[in-house]
C-alpha cells in the first residue's frame, strides 16, 4: 500500500468518531468566540489520543493547539468550528425550516472544516506511532473565522511563529485548489454622539446622530464611483438611536466592512471612509468614535504546497456517490433561487466550456476543477499565509450551486455528501502533511517559493494594537 492508501485507511478507521464530532458541532452551532462546546469536543478527543493540548492560545478562550511528535518540521493543519447567526435550520430538509427561529447555524460548513483537519492530524499521529515519522504535527482549533478574523489575533500573538507549513481546506461545491486572492477586509464601528431633544417642540436644540449615519453612508455610496473595481464596501446600521421619530437621536452606530485585494488598498479606503464619517459629524454637529475591531489579510497561496494538494486530490478523486446520494443533492439543487441557478450555469460554462449542459446534469461535481477563481470573500487564513507557506483547497460537501452562508448549507451539513467530502478533505490533508514531514527538501522548496511570491513584502497585519478578540 502507498502512504496515501495507508493514511486513508487510518482516516477510515476513525470515520465514525469524526462524523460524530462533526454532527455534534453542527448541533452546538456556536458563533464567534462562543465555541466552548465545539472546541472541547475536538480538544478532549485529541487529548485522549495522546496529543499535547494547549487551550486558550493567543488570548482566545476557544482556541487551542493539539500537538504530536517532536522537532522540525512543524506542519500545521488549520481548523474552524464557528457557526453563523440567524441560520438555524433542520438537517436534511430541503425547505427553510429553522430549528429555532433566529438561532445560529453552520451556514459555512465549519463543523466539517475543523473536524476534517483534526482527523488528518489524528491519522498522522497514528502513522507516526506505526512508522516513527520525523517532525511535529499540529492541529490549530481556530475560533471566530466569521466576522472577527480570529486567526489574525493568533498570528499577532505569534502562535504560528515556529510553523514550517500550513494546510487547510474549506467545504463547498467544487474540488479545487484555492488560488491567491481572497480580499483583505477591515471591520469598523462608527459611533456618532449627538444631542437628544423634542423633535417637534425643540428640534433646533437637538443634534441627530442618526442624520450623521445617513450622511456618512451617502458619502460612502458616492465614493463607490471613485474606487478600484475590486473593492467592496458594505455596512449595517447597528443602532438607529431608538424607535421614536419624535425624539432626536442622541446616539447611532454603523458597522462597516471595507474590502480590497490588498491590505494597503483597504487602508487607503479606510482613511476615506473615516473622512466621510468625520465630514458627517461636522455637518450634523455631532462627534464620532471610530473603532476598528477586525482585520483580515488577503490570501497568498504557496504554489509548492498547492501542487502537493493537487496531486493528492487527483489520486483520491472521484469520491463516488450512490444514486441515493445523488438524489439527495438533486433535492437541494431544486430549491436554489433563479439567481443562484444563473451563477451555477455561469460557473459550469467556465469550468466545462461547451460541455456545460452535460455538467449541469450532475448534482454533485465529483472531479477537480482546474480554473477556480479566487472569489471576493475574505478569510483569516490569509493572515496565516503571510507568516507560514500555506496551501488551501475546497472540497465538495454539498450540491452544485448551493449558495454560500445560506440555510441550504446548514441543511446539508450532516448529510452524506458533506461527510464524504469531509473524509476526502482529511485524506488530502494527511497525505500533504506527510509529504512535508518526511521531505526537508520539499519544505525548503515551499519556503523559497513563498518568499519569491511575497517578493520582499512582509505581513501587513492591520489589527490595531488595542484590538482584542471579543464579542462586540
Ligand atoms: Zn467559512
Amino acid at each position: 500500500m502507498s502512504y496515501v492508501e495507508e493514511l486513508s485507511k487510518l482516516i477510515d478507521n476513525r470515520k465514525s468518531a469524526s462524523e460524530e464530532i462533526s454532527d455534534k458541532i453542527w448541533g452546538y452551532a456556536e458563533s464567534r468566540f462562543n465555541e466552548y462546546k465545539s472546541y472541547a469536543e475536538q480538544a478532549e478527543y485529541m487529548k485522549k489520543l495522546g496529543f499535547k493540548v494547549t487551550v486558550g492560545i493567543g488570548g482566545e478562550e476557544t482556541a487551542f493547539v493539539a500537538e504530536y511528535g517532536s522537532g522540525k518540521p512543524v506542519v500545521a493543519l488549520l481548523g474552524e468550528y464557528d457557526a453563523l447567526s440567524g441560520l438555524s435550520q433542520e438537517a436534511d430538509v430541503a425547505e427553510h425550516t429553522p430549528v429555532q427561529v433566529g438561532g445560529d447555524g453552520h451556514g459555512c460548513g465549519h463543523n466539517l472544516l475543523g473536524t476534517a483537519s483534526m482527523a488528518a492530524a489524528v491519522a498522522i499521529k497514528d502513522y507516526m506511532d506505526e512508522k516513527g515519522l520525523p517532525g511535529t504535527i499540529r492541529y490549530y482549533g481556530c475560533p471566530a473565522e466569521e466576522n472577527a478574523g480570529g486567526k489574525a489575533f493568533l498570528v499577532r500573538e505569534g502562535c504560528f511563529n515556529d510553523c514550517d507549513i500550513a494546510i487547510t481546506w474549506h467545504p463547498g461545491w467544487m474540488n479545487a485548489v484555492t488560488p491567491s486572492g481572497s480580499l483583505a477586509n477591515f471591520r469598523v464601528f462608527y459611533t456618532f454622539h449627538g444631542t437628544a431633544s423634542h423633535a417637534g417642540g425643540a428640534p433646533h436644540l437637538g443634534r441627530s446622530a442618526l442624520d450623521a449615519v445617513e450622511i456618512m453612508d451617502v458619502g460612502v455610496n458616492y465614493m463607490r464611483e471613485h474606487m478600484i473595481d475590486d473593492a467592496r464596501i458594505h455596512y449595517a446600521i447597528i443602532n438607529t438611536g431608538g424607535t421614536a421619530p419624535n425624539v432626536v437621536q442622541a446616539e447611532a452606530q454603523v458597522l462597516y466592512a471595507i474590502r480590497a485585494p490588498k491590505v494597503t488598498q483597504v487602508k487607503e479606503l479606510f482613511e476615506r471612509v473615516n473622512n466621510c464619517a468625520k465630514g458627517a459629524a461636522l455637518i450634523t454637529g455631532t462627534t464620532v468614535d471610530i473603532r476598528q475591531v477586525a482585520a483580515y489579510s488577503d490570501y497568498v497561496a504557496c504554489d509548492v504546497v498547492s501542487d502537493q494538494i493537487k496531486k493528492h486530490m487527483d489520486e483520491l478523486l472521484p469520491i463516488g456517490y450512490t444514486d441515493e446520494e445523488l438524489a439527495y443533492a438533486k433535492k437541494f439543487q431544486e430549491v436554489i433561487t433563479d439567481l443562484d441557478r444563473g451563477n451555477l450555469k455561469e460557473t459550469a460554462k467556465r469550468v466545462a466550456g461547451k460541455d456545460s449542459a452535460k455538467l449541469l446534469e450532475q448534482p454533485i461535481w465529483d472531479f477537480r476543477v482546474e480554473n477556480r477563481s479566487g472569489g471576493k470573500g475574505s478569510t483569516d487564513v490569509g493572515d496565516v499565509s503571510w507568516v507560514v507557506p500555506t496551501g488551501q483547497f475546497g472540497a465538495v460537501t454539498w450540491a452544485a450551486g448551493t449558495p454560500g452562508h445560506a440555510w441550504q448549507i446548514v441543511a446539508q451539513g450532516k448529510g452524506p455528501v458533506a461527510k464524504k467530502g469531509m473524509i476526502f478533505a482529511a485524506k488530502v490533508m494527511a497525505a500533504t502533511a506527510y509529504d512535508f514531514l518526511t521531505n526537508p527538501e520539499l519544505v525548503k522548496q515551499a519556503h523559497d517559493n513563498w518568499l519569491e511570491i511575497l517578493d520582499g513584502e512582509t505581513y501587513p497585519g492591520a489589527l490595531p494594537p488595542d484590538a482584542k478578540p471579543e464579542i462586540w
